[in-house]
């Protein structure tokens, strides 16, 4: 680990002074990690675990704000989200282990990176290493003929393959949350599907935010009214494990027809995946399990399997349809 220096910022306008080359440090649950890999080698940390941003508050358009510093359990256990958003705690309360829940943060969580096995080597993307575009950009990418049993079929591009890890963010990606974030040059709202990045040519690029930029809060908008939400992970054991596919699904039924749904999918995409193509197949139709197999056909379409992750297509299609029964039941 390189050393560094480290402050703690007593408020916002103080974090966001915070010299270049220096890093946000809130739970540490990703980022002390990578720091011991020599994957992240920050010039300083700002510590903003005591910024005022702790709170989940109703917002007045009946959704509900949540601040970037709240703790992933205490996201999960809020009474609101588990009456409102089950979609989001059932997503959050499926990852990691509670330690880790109880520091990890919304804002954190957000951030999280991948979890391939080349881009954590320590000297992936220096001579003599694994080449990992993400890690170095132009030195090639391991995982497209080495292992890669675990990467993404969908978003995929030939310099990256990496799976976006998170499960909170699938969630949010199904409840069309939006981020808000604060910088040097002011406040901004970045929609969630627009926040996390394609790999295409700059896999090192991963979202949205620019130099300086702390996200202050996400806010998820107000409920749709006699909606279900479901989230569904499969994975290679039944707890601390990351996905090998998963299903936010929020959906309306009225008359056995679907008149509302959203569909995101986890551990198959590059980022978080909302799959429009799904929801266009499921808009109106019966709530029958033929609709709900031909959602999942469509949604993984364009998918782009490779030798070891091949089986990854057939069982994201399945995940989506029982997360479909689930949700619609
Ligand atoms: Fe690096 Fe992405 Fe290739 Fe993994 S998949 S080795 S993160 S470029």
């Amino acid at each position: 680990m390189q050393t560094f220096n480290y402050i703690k910022a007593a408020s916002i306008d103080k974090a966001l002074g915070a010299a270049n080359g220096t890093k946000f440090i809130a739970g540490g649950t990703t980022l002390v990690d990578l720091m011991k890999l020599n994957v992240e080698t920050p010039s300083g940390l700002v510590d903003i675990n005591i910024l005022p941003l702790d709170k989940i508050e109703p917002l007045p358009n009946g959704g509900l704000r949540i601040g970037a510093m709240v703790r992933n359990s205490d996201l999960a256990w809020n009474a609101d989200v588990q009456k409102n958003y089950a979609v989001l705690s059932e997503a959050i309360l499926s990852g990691a282990s509670p330690q880790l829940r109880n520091m990890a943060t919304t804002g954190g969580n957000l951030l999280q990176r991948t979890r391939c096995a080349y881009f954590r080597e320590p000297s992936a993307g220096t001579p003599g290493g694994y080449g990992c575009n993400k890690r170095a950009p132009g030195t090639g990418c391991a995982a497209l003929e080495g292992f890669h049993r675990t990467h993404a079929v969908l978003g995929t591009s030939d310099q990256c393959i990496a799976t976006h890890p998170s499960d909170m963010c699938v969630a949010m990606a199904a409840l069309e949350a939006a981020i808000l974030v604060e910088g040097p040059k002011g406040k901004r709202t970045i929609p969630f599907a627009d926040f996390h990045k394609l790999p295409s040519a700059t896999p090192h690029i991963e979202n949205a935010l620019e130099p300086g930029e702390l996200i202050t809060y996400v806010d998820l908008p107000k409920p749709i009214d006699g909606a279900k939400s479901v989230y569904l992970k499969l994975r290679d054991r039944a707890s601390y494990e990351f996905a090998l596919a998963s299903a936010a699904v929020v959906a309306k039924v009225e008359g056995g027809h679907i008149r509302y749904v959203r569909v995101a999918m986890g551990g198959i995409g590059t980022k978080p995946w909302r799959s429009h193509e799904a929801e266009a197949a499921l808009m109106g139709k019966a709530v029958d399990a033929a609709h709900f197999r031909t959602a999942a056909e469509a949604a993984l379409k364009d998918a782009k399997p490779r030798t070891d992750n091949a089986f990854k297509v057939e069982l994201a299609r399945r995940c989506l349809v029982r997360t479909l029964k689930l949700a619609t039941a």
